[in-house]
This record gives C-alpha cells, sequence and structure tokens, in this order.
C-alpha cells in the first residue's frame, strides 16, 4: 500500500475515515492528535509543551512535531502502508515528511482532502465535546483552530497541487458518512494504493 495523507479542518472526520481506511486496507495510522494526548495523559515533557498549546487552539512548533512523527513512524512494522491524520499541518511539516520518507526509501503517495462547509464542522465539534470532552472543542478554542487551519495548514495545498498528490472529497457531493467512505475507497483503488 501507498502512504496516504488524510487533510483537512478540524471535524472534517479525518479520524473516523482513518479508521474506515485502516480497517478495509490493514494499514499503519499516525495519528499526531491522538499521540500529543497520550503523552498529555502520562505527563510526559511533551505532554507537558503540548497541553498549553492544545487547549489554545495552537500547533506544537514544527521542529518538536517532526521528532514525535519520525519516532512514532519509526516504531510502526514496516512493509505497511502508513495513514497520516494531522500531520502535516504546515508547509514545513510537509517538507520535513517528504525527506523523512526519502531517507527511509519511500514517498508521500496520495493525499486525501476533506472539504466540509465550516457550519457543519462546528456543530460536528460542539457534538464532540459533548461526548468526548475534549478540552480543545469549546466553542472559542473551535473558532483559532478554524483560524490556524486556514493561515497554516491550508497552504499546504498548494504544496501538494505541485507535488501532484492532491485529491478532494468534498461532503456536499457525498453527504454522509457512508457515502464518504465509499468515495474514499473508489479513490484509493483506483489510484492503485
Ligand atoms: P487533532 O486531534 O488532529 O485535531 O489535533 C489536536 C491538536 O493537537 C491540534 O489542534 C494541535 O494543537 C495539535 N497537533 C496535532 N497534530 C499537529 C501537528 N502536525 N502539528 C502541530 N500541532 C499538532
Amino acid at each position: 500500500m501507498k502512504n496516504i495523507i488524510i487533510f483537512g479542518a478540524p471535524g472534517s472526520g479525518k479520524g473516523t475515515y482513518s479508521d474506515a481506511i485502516v480497517e478495509k486496507y490493514g494499514m499503519n495510522h499516525i495519528s499526531t492528535g491522538d499521540t500529543l494526548r497520550n503523552e498529555i495523559k502520562k505527563g510526559t515533557e511533551v505532554g507537558k509543551i503540548a497541553k498549553g498549546l492544545i487547549d489554545n487552539g495552537q500547533l506544537i512548533p514544527d521542529e518538536l512535531m517532526v521528532k514525535i512523527l519520525a519516532n512514532t513512524y519509526d516504531a510502526l512494522p514496516k512493509g505497511k502502508g502508513v495513514i497520516f491524520d494531522g500531520f502535516p499541518r504546515t508547509i514545513a511539516q510537509a517538507e520535513a515528511l517528504k525527506q523523512m520518507l526519502a531517507e527511509r526509501n519511500n514517498e508521500l503517495g496520495l493525499v486525501i482532502e476533506l472539504v466540509v462547509e465550516e457550519g457543519i464542522l462546528m456543530s460536528r465539534l460542539l457534538n464532540r465535546a459533548k461526548e468526548q470532552g475534549r478540552a480543545d472543542d469549546n466553542e472559542v478554542t473551535i473558532k483559532k483552530r478554524f483560524d490556524v487551519y486556514h493561515a497554516q495548514t491550508e497552504p499546504i495545498l498548494e504544496w501538494f497541487d505541485k507535488e501532484g498528490i492532491r485529491n478532494t472529497v468534498k461532503w456536499a457531493d457525498h453527504p454522509s458518512k457512508e457515502q464518504m467512505i465509499e468515495a474514499i475507497f473508489n479513490l484509493i483503488e483506483e489510484k492503485n494504493a
């Protein structure tokens, strides 16, 4: 399997669709958000740095994030494709990921960009706050996360275009979880990922 980057705004369904892909294709999954939340739970130094930033809707600095990603990647079983969920979030991270994979005789694969209208994202995230109680799922922090997404993360789309790896799946065209999953599986198979 090729590597897959699942990309989109907060609440676009990256985790949900990653789980569906893992179940169907048996890939490795790296969710940098889950990794950081785990560090916070364990009370590590990284966790202490991450907590204030996450609760504020800000990004963890690139240098630290790239180190965490490389450690997580190197600990995975070899020979399977990886789904990168929540990484890269800046162009610097995208460049670092490309380089890290090249150093390991591997490459980026394909990007699946999830497009969902912002009003739907907000209501999903507020719902998730009720169900999962994530500290960063409150209205003020969600707005900050959207701002950070537009300012720092969205510009990567052009970088993906230049690499020729960007593919888009829109909620407006597939307005249910099942339809999105079907469109994503079709895309993976079409790209022979
Ligand atoms: P997520 O679970 O992907 O929504 O991530 C939750 C939070 O973790 C984000 O709002 C960031 O504060 C932090 N985070 C996750 N991935 C990254 C990353 N690649 N770079 C910087 N910060 C990240």
